[in-house]
This record gives structure tokens, sequence and C-alpha cells, in this order.
């Protein structure tokens, strides 16, 4: 159960319906747990139905952190991003202006005013341009799954943790009927939801439906420090950073995910990657890697999610993403409100499951 299972789950339950949590493992310590994490828009300029979807999702969390409090896992407080070579600070600046034409909001600030004003112990050079989108945020994916878990469960739902989906059974007419687990049971249902991430498209072969995807592995590195030196979640040159709770400093960078295939251990791509963080932040001397994963990340072929119905098969529904993070809490509604009206949202037309159909 991840961030987008949780999300849809919890959204129905809260209309009415009787929903059943199914993982394999825990709720909330798949790729929602080994994730950079980000709530974004800005990345997402690559096509603008995609881009509105995830303006809808950094407001659906401002209305989510205000219906069950932000406590441990909302963190709003914007993000930086700034190069050390020209061409790409050049590209990051067009980006920032064809953002800003879209109404979203972008301040360019140098790194001087950036140290004074954010983020005292940044080591960048004065006169930089650093883009600061202060409608960004950073989420703790663990601790909001396990809030949403615990409120849908308080509110009546069921839950297997610890049991993998075998099979899923259908009707004479196609539709779900059944889903079987590893414990050996089974549960009569009318709705299946696949949220099973990274293992999305083993589940869709359980109803015989393709959902081709790509393989995209990142590797993330959480440090300790004694205090976090910085307060938001950072593009800096070479490394992503952010915080992840108290005394913990998460770390990622696309060049290293780059050696994933070159590099086989994963403590080594940790070690590039903490070396990178000191460098930005040097008050990060004395900290210290904790843990390193690999993590595959949820992409089905083209890229862009997958939320919906099957039409072909009546009663299975997709909610499959990159940018799950970004988009968890508004896929979680729009989802749930399509599976209790039938109505299917404008919002998700680019995005329908059918669209890779054989
Ligand atoms: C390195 C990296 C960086 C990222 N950075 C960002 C970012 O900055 N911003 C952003 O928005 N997104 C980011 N993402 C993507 C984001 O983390 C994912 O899109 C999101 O976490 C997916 O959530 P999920 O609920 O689909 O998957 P998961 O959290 O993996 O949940 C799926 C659950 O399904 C369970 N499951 C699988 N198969 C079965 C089965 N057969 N039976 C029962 N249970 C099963 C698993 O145990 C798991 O708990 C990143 C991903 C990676 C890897």
């Amino acid at each position: 159960m991840g961030i987008l299972g949780a999300g849809v789950g919890w959204n129905l339950v809260r209309q009415g319906a009787e929903v059943v949590f199914i993982d394999a493992g825990q709720p909330g310590e798949g790729v929602t747990n080994w994730t950079f994490s980000w709530v974004n828009a800005s990345n997402k300029t690559v096509r603008k139905s995609y881009f509105d979807l995830n303006v809808a999702g950094i407001a659906a969390y401002r209305e989510l952190a205000t219906t069950i409090g932000p406590d441990s896992w909302w963190y709003p407080s914007g993000h930086l991003r700034w190069a050390d070579d020209p061409a790409v600070e050049a590209k990051f600046l067009r980006t920032a202006e064809l953002l800003a034409d879209w109404g979203y909001r972008v301040e360019v600030c140098t790194g001087a005013e950036v140290r004074r004003r954010l983020e005292p112990a940044l080591t960048m050079p004065g006169e930089t341009p650093v883009l600061f989108y202060p409608d960004e945020a950073w989420v703790h994916g663990r601790n909001l799954v396990g809030r949403l878990v615990g409120q849908a469960v308080a509110a009546g739902a069921e839950h297997r943790f610890g049991s993998a989906v075998r099979d899923i059974g259908t009707g004479a007419d196609g539709s779900i009927r059944t889903v079987a687990l590893s414990d050996g049971s089974s549960l009569d249902v009318d709705v299946v939801v696949n949220a099973a991430g990274p293992s999305a498209s083993h589940v869709a072969g359980l109803v015989a439906r393709p959902l081709p995807m790509r393989r995209e592995p990142g590797v993330v590195t959480r440090i300790s420090c004694a205090q976090v030196p910085f307060h938001r979640v950072m593009h800096a040159p070479h490394i992503e950073i952010r915080p992840d709770g108290d005394g913990s400093v998460l770390l990622h960078s696309r060049e290293i995910d780059a050696l994933i295939d070159t590099i086989e251990d994963p403590a080594e791509l940790g070690r590039l990657l903490h070396a990178s963080a000191r460098h930005v932040v040097p008050e990060l001397g004395d900290s210290r890697i904790v843990q390193t994963r690999v993590a595959n990340r949820p992409i089905p072929a083209d890229t862009f999610p997958s939320v919906g119905a099957l039409p072909s098969v009546p009663g299975y529904y997709e909610a499959v993403s990159h940018s799950g993070i970004t988009l968890g809490p508004v896929i979680g509604r729009l989802l749930a409100s399509e599976i209790l009206t039938g109505k299917r949202d404008e919002m998700l037309a680019d995005f329908r499951p059918e669209r890779f159909s054989p």
C-alpha cells in the first residue's frame, strides 16, 4: 500500500465504500519510502495537461493537509534549483519563464539572496541565479500512508498486509469477482484497484491486461546528522537533497542513477551521493550514511500515468504513475469519484489505461 493505493482507499472509505487494503509487504514501505518525494509541477512542462494535473496535485495536498492535519508528513517550504553549467542554467531560466507565463509562481534570486533569506548553510556563488518555487514541497511518504491507512481502518476498512495478490478471478461476462491471496484466502469483490507501483505490470497480467512499463531504477541514500542544516527540497548541481525528518536527510541524483548498471554495490553509489551533498552543504561533514536503496520507478511505457477504469475488464481500475508522490492525493480523489459515480474526469483524459490496449 503506497501513496496511490492509500489515497484511493482513504477517499473511498470517506464516501462510505467497503475497502480492503492488500499489500504483499507493509503499508508505505514500497517505492513511496524510497523516493525523492518532491511535490512539484515545475518539472512537468513536457505536456500542458500533465502540468495541469500536477498543479492540481499540489492543490490537493494543501486540501489534504487542512483535512487531516500536516504533522510529520507535509513540508510546504518551497523548492530551490540552480546549476553550475551555463547551458543548463539557461535551460532552467527558459523553463521558469514558461512556467511564469502559465501562471506558476517562481522567483529568480541570486545565490547571495538565497543564503541571506532562505538557506544560510548552502555554498553557491553569490551571483548565481537560483530559482525559488514557493508553492512546492516535500512529503514524508511513509508517514502519510500510515496516516491515511490508519484513518481508513479506524473508519471500518479491512486490511491484509503481508499477503500478495496471486490471482484475480473474473465472471462469465469478464467482470472482476474475486482476489486470491498468497495466504490461501480469497475475497469476493466488485472492484480491484491496481496500485502495485513497480509491480503493476505483473498485477495487470492477472487479468490478461498488457501494461508496458519502463525500467528506470533510481538510487536514494538516507544520511543522519545531529541537526538538519537546511529547510527545503533542492536541486543543486549534481545532487538533489531534502530534509527527511528529525536528524535525517535524503539524497538522490539522476547522474548517479545513470551508474546503477555499472557500479554493482549500492553502498558505493551512496558514497558518491554523500560526497556531492557535503560539497553543497559543508555542515553535513559529520553526517553518516544510514541506508542506500535502489528502487524501480513505476513508469508506464510512455512516461505518463495510467489512471482509471479499463472498459474491457469491468471492475478493474489502475492507479499507476511516476510522480506518484505529487499526484497521490489528486489521483486518489479523482479515481475514488470515478469508481463510485462512473463519471470520468476530463483532467485524466490523456492518462487513460485503454491507451495501452492491444
Ligand atoms: C529514485 C526515485 C525518485 C523519485 N522522486 C519522485 C519525486 O521527487 N516526486 C514524485 O512525485 N515522485 C517521485 N518518484 C516516484 C514516486 O516515488 C512513485 O511514483 C510513488 O511512490 C508510487 O507509489 P505507489 O503507491 O504506486 O507504489 P509503492 O509505494 O511501491 O506501493 C505499491 C505497493 O504495492 C505492493 N504490491 C506490489 N505487488 C503486490 C502484489 N502482487 N500483491 C500485493 N501487494 C503488492 C507493494 O508491496 C507496495 O507496498 C520517485 C521514484 C524514485 C524511485
